[in-house]
């Protein structure tokens, strides 16, 4: 049989050469990177190595680059960090009812400490109104956190809009890019982007691996508190393994975004139109346009998404019925609610995430394999 993993929105494998990359750090260069003795200057150099090449990925200084444990705390750090550093200058941020978790749970801690967080709505495809955002404005805005990219829909907003009002208002503007990161090019600074959360392992780096761009200049206060790692401002002695890992999958990872992601479209409008022409009763959720290139996320009518996965998996077929994240939860996603879906629908859904090795006959296959589990499916619940 064989196995087909379409989950790359939740994680990817550990592509061999950005371990071979790792390897010295994790064996016989040991150093502690804060020693001054050779090995453990050879960890700090590596740590630099990293941090530049990740700063030439985002067109950005080194000194702006702050290696995390993954996107959760990269998300919690800002919000947190923004908000405590600056609540004598207001105490209202704005964000959208699409977030991952680590951005809404986060609001929602921040709400029990005094902050006032607004939520916007998104339309049916996923996008948020620019109109809404300025007029959700005060003069106590101290942040709007907007994601750069759906993890579930694939919805790309438009960050570079939202960073021109963002700066003509002199609000901090964080974007939470994970899923962005390879399948469109990030331009912090023409974007006005202050702060910008990138993940590891969804780029074929180690999980347990994150960055925080943070601007020159900016009011933020620390997560964590300690040592004098990274700047004194994310402190514990540094993974350095993890920190070449995510480096070497940046710079991998933004190269040839044009020509990579092109072929992954192709054959993700290729099985979008499959499912559109031959599969009745299935709707396309997410932007038909704005959307990640590797992104399917379909609700079918009658199919129940927690069903369908499981079957697909007997079969070698590895998608998703929501987020990673979400998808143990009985709750219907909230993403797929924020776009007015009923909650019977929301939970009919399926995500499927192209991974860049797809080829064209296993869009066939897996298509050939969709149909008939939902037929079936289908015939079984009449
Ligand atoms: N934000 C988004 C959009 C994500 O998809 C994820 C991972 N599911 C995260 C944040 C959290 O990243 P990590 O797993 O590195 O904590």
């Amino acid at each position: 049989m064989k196995s087909i993993y379409l989950d790359t929105g939740a994680t990817t494998h550990l592509k061999k050469e950005i371990l071979n990359e790792m390897m010295p750090y994790l064996t016989y260069n040991y150093g502690n990177a804060s020693s001054i003795y050779t090995l453990g200057k050879k960890s700090k150099m590596a740590i630099e190595d990293s941090r530049i090449k990740i700063a030439e990925a985002l067109n950005c200084e080194k000194s702006e680059i702050y290696f995390t444990s993954g996107a959760t705390e990269s998300n919690n750090w800002a919000l947190k960090g923004i908000a405590l550093a600056n609540k004598t200058r207001g105490t209202h941020i704005i964000t959208t009812k699409i977030e991952h978790p680590s951005v809404l749970k986060t609001c929602e801690f921040l709400e029990k400490q005094g902050f006032e967080i607004t939520y916007l709505p998104v339309d049916e495809y996923g996008l948020i109104s620019l109109d809404q955002l300025q007029d959700a404005i005060t003069d106590k805005t101290i942040l709007i956190s907007v994601m750069f990219a759906n993890n579930e829909i694939g919805t790309i907003q438009p960050i570079e809009e939202i960073g021109e009002i963002c700066n003509k208002n002199n609000i901090y503007f964080h974007t939470d890019a994970v899923q962005a990161l390879g399948k469109v090019p990030i331009y912090v600074k023409k974007y006005n982007i202050d702060l910008l959360s990138l993940s590891g392992h969804k780029i074929y780096a180690p999980k347990g691996t994150g960055i925080l761009y943070i601007k020159n200049g900016i009011n933020i206060e620390n997560l964590i508190h300690g040592g004098s790692q990274e700047n004194g401002m994310r402190p514990g002695t540094e993974s350095v393994a993890n920190c070449v890992g995510i480096g070497k999958a940046i710079s991998l990872i933004t190269k040839d975004i044009e020509s990579r992601n092109k072929k992954i479209r192709i054959l993700r409008d290729k099985l979008i139109n499959k499912i559109h022409k031959n599969i009745g009763c299935a709707k396309l959720n997410g932007h038909p346009t704005q959307r990640l290139s590797n992104n399917i996320n379909f609700s079918l009518r009658d199919v129940n998404g927690t069903m369908l996965t499981l079957i697909l998996d007997v079969l070698g077929i590895c998608v998703s019925s929501g987020s990673a994240c979400s998808c143990k939860s009985k709750k219907p996603s909230h993403v797929l609610l924020a776009l007015g879906l009923s909650e019977t629908l929301a939970t009919e859904s399926i995500r499927i995430t192209l991974s860049e090795e797809i080829t064209d006959s296993q869009i066939d296959y897996i298509f050939n394999q969709l149909s008939k589990v939902i037929d079936e499916i289908r015939i079984n619940t009449l």
